[in-house]
């Protein structure tokens, strides 16, 4: 684990440039990569050797990308993934196989759930969808013996709720099963899952990490922590042979690196959602300057969620720095830097009201997407969550007349401003 501070490790962590190499992360634009010898090649297909031998599964870009997150997150290895929803496949799909059950909150970005609950479940891998507020009890009674992980999101999307991470992390080892936290709002900045208690953390580089709106990506960081071993019969795919590799073991042969090696010379050879070399290197300058706009997005958002509590035309705000929230504690645990850029809320007038005054902003923007530099707005229920019917948006933490508004890092008084004029009409 790296010594250093995140903010050293967000500008030069993973790429470290020997005499004469370039000081800025090339992108390594092959392919493929050269062996003097037949002996050499082999040794790298049986896994004897690292090393890089096709881009589908490593490249050297992404390999430095994902270093540094694995630093910045404190963990024992990372890989980058094609998009964050391939993180979360490839993270759950190297833990379960059909016959298998995940535990997750049901409160969780719009995407996962659907892929939880409709493409995993065809492949006979059923899911358990909790309310993350349940006590210990509640949730561990949804463990089985069948049971592999248990999930949530440190902040959920786009419900802005905070997770409580130990009480998962009790009740997931009291279970014998990893907790795996989606850490795309809070960012390693604000909040890093494994000094807590989780044992994998997933993101979307696509939001925060990259920052800019330019790529998307994935990666999986794996804190070393889980012990495969001493429950070897849940997860056989880390402790028994692997026939497609002569037999090897990925927990004997790879010690705390067995997760994250499977999952790149397994899944990543089988499926190939690797994220581009381009991509990585955008996704690397953007953490560049992570620790820099994280502390931005967290400030903006505070003004214009006070700001809006205060606007006799705002129903209700939802923003974990808001004192009196009901994440309030919970946040000054987990995340006392500060929450994220995200903050949702609704309006008096309901739908109706929402719609006219997303028109009418001008400089906030609708889009789909969300954290990063360029102040947004969105309606989940009119755009991201339209096939889902009010009460599976309730149970999805959305309710009908939620406004996410994503703060950028402009000029808080400009976008609160715009907001004011938009509340007017
Ligand atoms: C966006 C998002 C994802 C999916 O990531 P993509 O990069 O869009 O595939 C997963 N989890 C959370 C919390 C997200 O916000």
């Amino acid at each position: 684990m790296s010594s250093q501070s995140n903010d050293t490790i967000c500008v030069q962590g993973g790429w470290a440039p020997k005499k004469g190499e370039p000081r800025v992360l090339p992108i390594y634009q092959s392919t493929t990569f050269k062996y003097e010898t037949s002996e050499q090649m082999a040794r790298l297909f049986d896994l004897e050797e690292s090393g890089f031998f096709y881009s589908r599964l490593q490249n050297p870009t992404n390999e430095a990308v994902a270093a540094k997150i694995a630093a910045l997150e404190g963990g024992v290895a990372a890989m980058l993934t094609a998009s964050g929803q391939a993180a979360l496949f490839f993270a759950f799909f190297n833990l379960c196989s059909a016959g298998d059950h995940v535990v997750s909150s049901s409160t969780i970005y719009g995407g996962t759930y659907n892929l939880l609950s409709v493409t995993m479940k065809k492949m006979g891998i059923e899911t358990t969808f909790i309310n993350q507020d349940a006590s210990e009890e509640e949730i561990a009674a949804a463990i089985r013996p069948n049971t592999k992980v248990l999930f949530g999101e440190t902040i959920s999307n786009p419900g802005v709720m905070v997770l409580d991470i130990e009480k998962f992390a009790r009740v997931a080892h009291a279970g014998g099963i990893p907790l795996m936290i989606d850490n795309t709002f809070a960012t390693p900045i604000n909040c890093r899952p494994f000094e807590w208690g989780a044992d994998l953390v997933v993101h979307s580089t696509s939001k925060y990490m990259d920052g800019h709106a330019c790529c998307i990506g994935g990666a999986i960081v794996d804190s070393g922590n889980f012990d495969w071993e001493a429950h070897a019969d849940k997860f056989p795919g880390l402790t028994q042979p692997d026939p497609s590799y002569h037999g090897l073991i990925y927990s004997q042969a790879f010690g705390k690196a067995a997760f994250i090696t499977k999952a790149t010379v397994q899944l990543m050879r089988d499926l190939g959602a690797i994220q581009s070399p381009q991509n990585a290197f955008l996704t690397n300058l953007g953490l560049e300057t992570l620790h820099l706009r994280m502390p931005r997005h967290c400030a903006n958002a505070q003004q214009i969620a006070e700001f809006l509590q205060s606007h006799p035309q705002v129903a209700w705000v939802n923003y974990p720095g808001l004192p009196g929230n009901r994440y309030h504690a919970l946040a000054q645990k987990y995340l006392p830097k500060g929450s994220c850029g995200v903050i949702s809320f609704g309006l008096k007038g309901g739908r109706d009201e929402s719609i006219r005054f997303m028109d009418s902003l001008k400089l906030i923007a609708i889009v789909t997407h969300v954290a990063d530099a360029r102040t947004s707005v969105l309606h989940p229920a009119s755009h991201t969550h339209r096939q889902l019917t009010d009460e599976q948006l309730i149970a999805a933490g959305v309710a009908p007349d939620l406004i996410r508004l994503s703060v950028g890092i402009e000029d808080a008084g400009d976008l609160i401003k715009d907001v004011e004029q938009a509340l007017r009409g």
